[in-house]
């Protein structure tokens, strides 16, 4: 490829919060249509707007996640423009003074082709505070508008075009989400319409360092469209560049179903939206101890998570990031894991057995405290780990802890020396074929010998003392 990708890109994600931006409705999906809804935001005339200052909060901390600087004075702006999803024709949003500036969010990983990527940072230019506009449904003869999402609190996290492919700009959305869901700010769910998303893209000689003429890419409704349409579109670009058109400015559709990129509009058409300061709102002010207090309320995120797992736990960079990857998840190995003397082994509980069954780990009956138990029951040598499989199963279905169905079911590993030498012989005694087998240099033979025992002590044998048994009475 003799050209270099340029992306950047604009992030919207809804807030989460019980009630909208500047009223009282609820913000809420999935109601009737245009249930949630008030004088406010449906624009009426003579209504005042009450900013949401847990919206607010929410953007700061966004803003700290992501390493920004907290602007101590900000203020909400005007966008005039005419269209129905805009009841008031203006959107009340940010224009040169947001609440966060100059953040970075750090890449790392593999991308959605499963290829690793570059360690690097993503410049985040800017984040602001709006409120959503309504959902048009277009039917086929006419439109519905849906009132509901208008005037939700909506952030915009813009970034610096430092991304250079569509793994990239993958990554960079799943990890943007991540740092929303663990904040606690937003779900994010493209499906819900939470969190959307516009690309814009351009191509360059490799080694150029000016940028070329960027396309704005909007309609894309999944990670997975973002990344579609990143590779489409710069093989579009590379064609048109190789046929020595010279490309202009355009805002571009996209089209899932057929994979392509359409025209929408070109920067001739380009809206001015006379954005001036709202004259309803005053200007909103943060002090270093109101900035401090929101930092104090800062969860750990991912990426500092999954480090801990490892130094902390041992944990396989694989293993730590499968339990990073959901906040209650984390969180709930991160209980059990302080009660074991081997981390490494509720990891594997948890990954191999535990999300077999279940996605819900945090209202699944087997809680963290049990999971420790069972564990701690294996590292006393209490249980074996193949009776441990039955214990954990039975665990699941009845929410009993590891030590009561042990007790009850009789399924204490015996340890004693002189059951286990008992057995050992005989073992010895009823397989004399084998024995003979064993004796003529058939070394394989021992591991039947030791199946033979855990049988006879219907899997309860220690199975460390077994062998050792074995080869004593062996004569080795
Ligand atoms: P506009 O004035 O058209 O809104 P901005 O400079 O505000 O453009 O940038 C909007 C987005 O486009 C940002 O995410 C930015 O990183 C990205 N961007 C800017 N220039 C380019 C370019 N030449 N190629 C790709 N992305 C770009
Ligand atoms: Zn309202
Ligand atoms: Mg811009």
């Amino acid at each position: 490829m003799k050209y270099e990708a340029v992306i950047g890109l604009e992030v919207h994600t809804q807030v989460r919060t019980a009630s909208k931006m500047f009223c009282s409705c609820a913000n809420a999906f999935g109601s009737e249509p245009n249930t949630n809804v008030c004088p406010v935001c449906m624009g009426y005339p003579g209504v005042l707007p009450v900013p949401n200052e847990k919206a607010i909060r929410a953007t700061v901390k966004a803003g700290l996640l992501t390493g920004c600087t907290i602007a101590k004075f900000s203020k909400f702006d005007r966008k005039n423009y005419f269209y129905p999803d805009m009841p008031k024709n203006y959107q009340i949003s940010q224009y040169d003074l947001p609440f966060c500036t100059n953040g970075k969010i750090h890449l790392s990983g593999t991308g959605f082709s499963g290829e690793p990527l570059p360690e690097k940072d993503i410049g985040i230019t800017r984040i602001h505070l709006e409120e959503d506009v309504a959902k048009l449904t277009h039917f086929h003869h006419d439109s519905g508008v849906d009132y509901n999402r208008a005037g939700v609190p909506l952030m915009e996290i813009v970034s610096e075009p430092d991304l250079r492919s569509a793994d990239e700009a993958y990554a960079y959305l799943n990890n943007l989400k991540e740092i929303m869901r663990f904040g606690e700010i937003g779900d994010c769910d493209m499906e819900k319409g939470q969190m959307r998303c516009d690309v814009n893209i351009s191509l360059r000689p490799v080694g150029q360092k000016e940028f070329g003429t960027k396309i704005e890419l909007k309609n894309l409704n999944s990670f997975r469209a973002v990344h579609r349409a990143i590779d489409y579109e710069i093989e579009r670009q590379a064609e048109l560049l190789d046929q020595g058109v010279t490309l202009r400015q355009e805002t571009r559709g996209w089209n899932d179903d057929r994979g392509e990129s359409y025209l929408m509009r070109t920067k001739e058409s380009a809206h001015d939206y006379r954005y001036f300061p709202e004259p309803d709102l005053m200007p909103v002010t943060f002090t270093d101890e109101d900035i401090e207090a929101i930092r104090a309320t800062l969860p750990e995120l991912p990426e500092a998570k999954r480090q801990r797992f490892i130094d902390s736990y041992g944990l396989t960079a694989y293993d730590a990031g499968v339990l990073t990857a959901d906040k209650e998840l984390a969180a709930y190995f991160d209980t059990a894991a302080k009660l074991v003397k081997t981390p490494k082994l509720i990891a594997n509980w948890i990954t191999s057995s535990l999300l077999a069954l279940t996605n819900d780990v945090a209202g699944c009956p087997v809680t963290p405290e049990k999971l420790a138990g069972l564990v701690n029951a294996i590292d006393s040598g209490k249980i074996n780990g193949k009776i441990a499989k039955d214990v954990f199963a039975e665990m699941f279905e009845s929410g009993k802890d590891a030590d009561t169905i042990i007790n009850e079911k009789g399924l204490a590993q015996v340890s004693d020396t002189s059951a286990i030498s008992g057995a050992v012989s005989e073992v010895l005694a009823q397989f004399t074929k084998q024995l003979e087998e064993y004796r003529g240099g058939n070394g394989k033979i021992l591991q039947f010998f030791v199946g033979q025992v855990m049988k006879l002590t219907k899997g309860k044998a220690n199975p460390g003392m077994v062998v050792a048994e074995l080869k004593k009475q062996l004569g080795e």
